[in-house]
């Protein structure tokens, strides 16, 4: 059989250097002839000795990109509005596959996340679809951790409280929310020293340091670091963000019509966290289960939850970004019944938004597509 010739866009960015490597830890590339392209670097010695061009390709150039059977990009919705179009005005036939969210709306493009959504996948293969997109990072996250609901059509709706890290916002922003938490330290280093000091005079120091023309903001436009952000993506002027938008457009996309609907909606905030998206839910049940039962369908949702008993010691010591980061685990815990209403219950979810929010998907797209 031949090797289908993949040419990857955006794969030194966040999402795709964490694809690349999940790639390389799978010994995925043998299945593939891989070409490596970039918007800013062609020209230049490509990283990987089994890529097939010795040197980075024009992401712009649509001749190259046209020789490929498949393109993945990881670089951003602007490329795609630059390039798509316009390749398929040239009639190329190939598949994109896509981490950007421009083309997820498309009535001929699927939103990808194969654990849910396979049979939307095959058939939409057979029906000729060529363009998959990777979900939004946080509605693909807690369609994993309630898919064992989801499964039963137990969900009547899901208010979504988010706690997302700066590397949803990509590379530069991780790198911006280190330097302000440098900063920060920096401005007062010399008081923590004295353990006699007053802690309000730290305080009033950190306030003002945030607040001061020299705290490194060109990414995020405010301090992260020491605060949040209660605002994602853009404004819809409507009181909503973009990001909040995704969650009930999205999960009806890439739940399909072989599940039942569910509503969605809550409120998205940035937090100082590196990596990993956190999640507090409130869902209202369609029956009234006992926690064992919900805890119990919860887990078999599929093979990548971990369910964390809803215990002090056991969520403070594992229920956190730090365990989750890097792994493909979905990790859901305190769950319990709300006071509210007898069907309603919280839980609080959190996965690694690169993995199983990002790469994950797009990787084993590509790898579902090869093997048709
Ligand atoms: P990113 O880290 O900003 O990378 C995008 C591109 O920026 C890179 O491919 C690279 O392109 C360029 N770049 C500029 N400065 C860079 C630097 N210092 N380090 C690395 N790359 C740099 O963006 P991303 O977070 O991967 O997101 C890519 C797309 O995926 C976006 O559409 C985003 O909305 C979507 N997405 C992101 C996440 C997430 O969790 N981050 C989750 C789901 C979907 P060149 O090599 O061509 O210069």
């Amino acid at each position: 059989m031949n090797k289908l010739k993949v040419g990857f866009v955006g794969w030194r960015g966040m999402v795709g250097s964490v694809l690349m490597q999940r790639m390389l830890e799978e010994n995925d590339f043998k299945n593939y002839t891989s070409f490596f392209f970039s918007t800013s670097q062609a020209g230049e010695k490509c990283p990987f000795g089994f890529a097939e061009s010795e040197y980075l390709i024009d992401a712009n150039n649509l001749e190259e990109l046209s020789n490929m059977d498949v393109i993945l990009t990881c670089q951003g919705s602007q490329f795609t509005i630059d390039v798509y179009d316009k390749l398929k005005n040239q009639n190329w036939d190939g598949h994109w596959i896509d981490a950007a969210s421009h083309l997820r709306m498309e009535k001929n493009a699927v939103v990808v996340l194969d654990p849910i959504n396979s049979d939307l996948i095959d058939k939409s293969y057979s029906g000729g679809v060529k363009t998959w997109v990777g979900g939004n990072c946080t509605v693909s996250l807690m369609l994993l951790a309630i898919h064992g609901l989801i499964k039963e059509n137990l969900v009547e709706w899901v208010s979504s409280m988010t706690y997302q890290a700066a590397s949803g916002a990509g590379a530069n922003n991780m790198r911006e929310l280190l330097s302000q938490m440098g900063y920060l330290f920096n401005s007062v280093s010399d008081m923590l020293e004295n353990r006699q000091g007053s802690i309000l005079d730290i305080d009033h120091k950190i306030t003002s340091a945030m607040l001061d023309k020299n705290m490194p903001i060109n990414n995020f436009g405010v301090p992260l670091a020491g605060s949040v952000i209660p605002w994602i993506d853009s404004d819809l002027k409507n009181g909503s963000s973009k990001e909040e938008w995704k969650g009930q457009n999205e999960t009806l996309k890439i739940l399909g019509s072989q599940y039942a609907p569910v509503k969605v909606d809550g409120l998205c905030v940035r937090i100082g966290t590196m990596r990993c998206h956190s999640q507090a839910l409130t869902i209202k049940m369609k029956e009234n289960l006992s926690i064992e039962q919900i805890n119990e369908k919860i887990s078999a949702g599929n093979q990548w939850v971990k369910l964390i008993i809803n215990e002090r010691d056991a969520t403070i010591n594992q229920l956190s970004p730090t365990n989750a980061s890097g792994k493909l685990d979905i990790l859901v815990g305190r769950i319990k019944k709300l006071n509210l209403d007898s069907n309603m219950i919280s839980l609080f979810t959190i996965g690694d938004q690169l993995l199983w929010g990002a790469a994950e998907p797009l990787r084993r797209i590509l790898s579902i597509i090869s093997n048709k």
